[in-house]
């Protein structure tokens, strides 16, 4: 089916926030029903209700569809998590493409980034030793210093398996199909009782927002997609759990929700956007969105404010005027895994 096509059905399906046919008709046209029950997604999750089951998607949605949408939320997570929670459904802003720039010189790898995303972000705490771990959108790794993993000399030269400092970390520059590219250890579990170690320099990793993303190709039912601003977001009632977007992604920045997420009450950020930190259900695809909830309304992604070195940059990328325009414009630029064409709006720099 061609996408206006699939577009168009959908459209004259909408009957006040339903659509004619069910969603688990469409999911059986679509041949991924019995993957889906297996992951027990959205749709089915305990606390959905019919109506949310048979929503439709966001992106179809009229304005009447979406303000009953979000006032069924509110009244939902306001009740499940015994606190009064908005669900904003703020606009992309006009003439802005966000991006952002980590300084690699700069970072300590004190990981403030990552307990901040959890929190603002209302990730999973999840359980240590149990199939529901928590959920953390950003990775910092652990890198040798000295290594020559990100040297420009090397970019094109090596390969995975051929070089000396071993076929097992991250691998920069290369091609996945192509013995090209060179790779090195990083440790993703640290616990260093003071940061930075020795000899070690750090790698953060996250959505990098990909301009000609692979996960949005890879979605079967398009609940993941580009916003206006460049942002990749997921529809998480359209997401059907069938994790092909995680397959697809080079970067390793989507996390599936295994089990029920656990999020105590006292912990929950009631201040929430329907496509941003809206508390997920069992079954779902989440990752980083660059706080949609916080720079739509003109604010810094969560992890920019809590660095302490001010190792992160955001901004807008059309402005020359910006922060961002300018490191880009007098710093050494790289992107991660460039060669996968992905187009990444995530930069790294060094001073
Ligand atoms: S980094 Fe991965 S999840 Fe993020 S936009 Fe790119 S392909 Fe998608
Ligand atoms: S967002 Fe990912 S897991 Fe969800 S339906 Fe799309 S490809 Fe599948």
């Amino acid at each position: 089916m061609s996408e206006d096509k699939r577009k168009n059905d959908i459209a004259e399906g909408q009957d006040d926030g339903a659509t004619k046919e069910s969603r688990r008709d469409f999911l059986k046209k679509l041949g991924v029903a019995a993957a889906a029950t297996t992951v027990a997604p959205a749709a089915t999750a305990k606390a959905a209700s019919i109506a949310e089951h048979l929503q439709t998607h966001f992106e179809m949605m009229s304005d009447s569809q979406k303000e009953k949408a979000i006032a069924r939320l509110e009244k939902r997570y306001s009740e499940q998590f015994e606190k009064q929670v908005t669900v904003a459904n703020t606009p992309a802003p006009d003439g802005v493409l966000f991006g952002y720039a980590l300084n690699i010189s700069k970072c300590i790898g004190c990981r403030r980034c990552v307990e901040a995303c959890v929190r603002e972000n209302n990730q999973s705490r999840g359980e240590e030793d149990t199939r529901h771990l928590p959920i953390q959108w950003i990775r910092v790794l652990e890198m040798t210093r000295g290594n020559d993993t990100f040297q420009l000399e090397n970019w094109h030269k090596g390969s995975p398996s051929s070089s000396p400092i071993g076929d097992y970390g991250v691998q920069s520059g290369g091609h996945a199909d192509k013995a090209v590219g060179i790779s090195g250890h990083a440790e993703h579990y640290y616990y260093p009782e003071q940061v930075p170690e020795e000899n070690s320099f750090y790698f953060p990793v996250q959505c990098q927002q990909c301009e000609d993303p692979a996960c949005v190709r890879a979605c079967p039912v398009r609940a993941t997609f580009r916003d206006p601003n460049g942002i990749v977001v997921i529809d998480y009632n359209w997401c059907i759990g069938c994790r092909m977007c995680q397959l697809a992604c080079p970067y390793w920045a989507r996390r599936f929700n295994w089990g029920e997420p656990i999020l105590p009450n006292e912990d929950m950020n009631p201040k929430t956007h329907y496509l941003g930190n809206r508390p997920r259900m069992r079954g779902v695809m989440e990752k980083c969105t660059f706080c949609l909830q916080r720079v739509r309304d003109g604010r810094y992604p969560a992890c920019v404010e809590a660095c302490p070195v001010g190792a992160r940059k955001f901004g807008n990328l059309l402005d020359p005027e910006s922060e961002i325009r300018k490191i880009l414009a007098n710093k050494k630029v790289f992107r991660f895994k460039e060669d996968f064409n992905t187009e990444p709006k995530f930069f790294y720099y060094m001073d």
